[in-house]
C-alpha cells in the first residue's frame, strides 16, 4: 500500500512557540526538526507494520521541518524546495497521512494554531466553510479517489480532522488545557503513541471513504494586511471587502492552485 503523508511542524510534541521553534530564525529551530523527524519515523514504523510498502513524506512545513540525516531508511521524501502543488497527487495513492498538524486560525484551546501564516491571515473559507491545512488535506487526497485515514498533533487539530472525517485515527501529543497550560506528552511518549496509531491507521484504508468536496468552489481569504488586498486583486482574486478576497474553480483543486500560485 502507497501511503502519502503531509507533514508539518508546529504539532510535534514539545512545540509551542513560533518565534522561539518553528521558524527558520528560531533559536531551537534545529532541535525541533530533530524531534520532528523521530515522529515521523514512528509513523513511518508504525505504517510499515500495518501493511504500507511505500511511504513519501512531503515537508511542507514553510521553512523546512525535517533533519533529512535522520530519516527512516525506508521513508522517501518529497523535498521542501522542490515542491510544486499539488504536491506528488494523483490517483496511486492508497491512503494520506496529516504529521504534525495544527489548527486552524481561531480555533478555541489550541496550540500554536494558524491557517497557512500567523501573521498574513485572519481566516480562509472554502464554499463559505472555514478552512485549514487540515481540511486541504483531506479534500484534496479525497479529490484524487483516496482517504486520509491518521493524524498528528494537538488535540485541536486531531478534533479538527475527526470533524471531517470521524472514523480517522488520531495521535494526541499535546493539548492546550482550559485552566491555561499546554501540556505535551515527552517525545518518547509521543513516538508510541505515534506508532501505535499509524500501524491502527493501516486497517482503515479501505474501510474510510475518500471526502468529496462540492462543486464549483469558491476559496475566500481575509488578509490581515490591506496591501495584500490590492496584490491578491492584481493576480486576479475578487475584492470582498478591504481586506477580504475570494476567487472561483471547477473543484478544489483548481481554487487551491490560484492560492498557492502553482
Ligand atoms: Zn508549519
Amino acid at each position: 500500500m502507497k501511503i502519502w503523508v503531509m507533514c508539518d511542524l508546529e504539532g510535534v510534541a514539545g512545540l509551542s512557540s513560533f518565534e522561539r521553534e518553528v521558524q527558520s530564525d528560531s533559536p531551537y529551530y534545529e532541535l525541533a526538526k530533530r524531534l520532528a523527524t523521530q515522529e515521523l519515523n514512528a509513523l513511518v514504523e508504525g505504517a510499515l507494520a500495518g501493511g504500507a510498502t511505500e511511504i513519501v513524506a512531503i515537508d511542507g512545513h514553510g521553512c523546512g521541518g525535517l533533519d533529512m540525516e535522520n530519516l527512516h531508511p525506508e521513508l522517501k521524501l518529497g523535498m521542501r524546495w522542490a515542491i510544486e502543488f499539488p504536491w506528488g497527487l494523483d490517483d496511486s495513492w492508497d491512503a494520506g497521512m496529516l504529521f504534525a498538524h495544527h489548527a486552524m486560525e481561531g480555533t478555541p484551546n489550541a496550540i500554536l494554531r494558524h491557517s497557512w501564516s500567523h501573521t498574513a491571515y485572519g481566516g480562509v473559507w472554502l464554499n463559505d466553510e472555514p478552512l485549514g491545512e487540515i481540511g486541504t488535506g483531506i479534500r484534496l487526497a479525497g479529490h484524487f479517489g483516496f482517504p486520509v485515514v491518521f493524524i498528528t498533533g494537538d488535540r485541536a487539530a486531531v478534533r479538527e480532522a475527526q470533524a471531517l472525517v470521524p472514523e480517522m485515527e488520531g495521535a494526541v501529543v499535546k493539548e492546550k488545557l482550559p485552566t491555561g497550560i499546554g501540556v505535551s506528552l515527552s517525545p518518547t511518549k509521543s513516538r508510541e503513541v505515534i506508532r501505535a496509531g499509524a500501524e491502527r491507521a493501516m486497517g482503515l484504508v479501505s474501510a474510510i471513504p475518500p471526502l468529496e468536496t462540492n462543486t464549483p468552489c469558491e476559496l475566500k481569504l481575509k488578509y490581515s494586511d490591506a496591501a495584500a488586498t490590492a496584490r491578491a486583486v492584481e493576480y486576479g482574486w475578487q475584492r470582498v471587502d478591504e481586506d477580504t478576497v475570494v476567487c472561483q474553480g471547477a473543484d478544489i483543486v483548481e481554487v487551491m492552485r490560484k492560492f498557492y500560485g502553482g
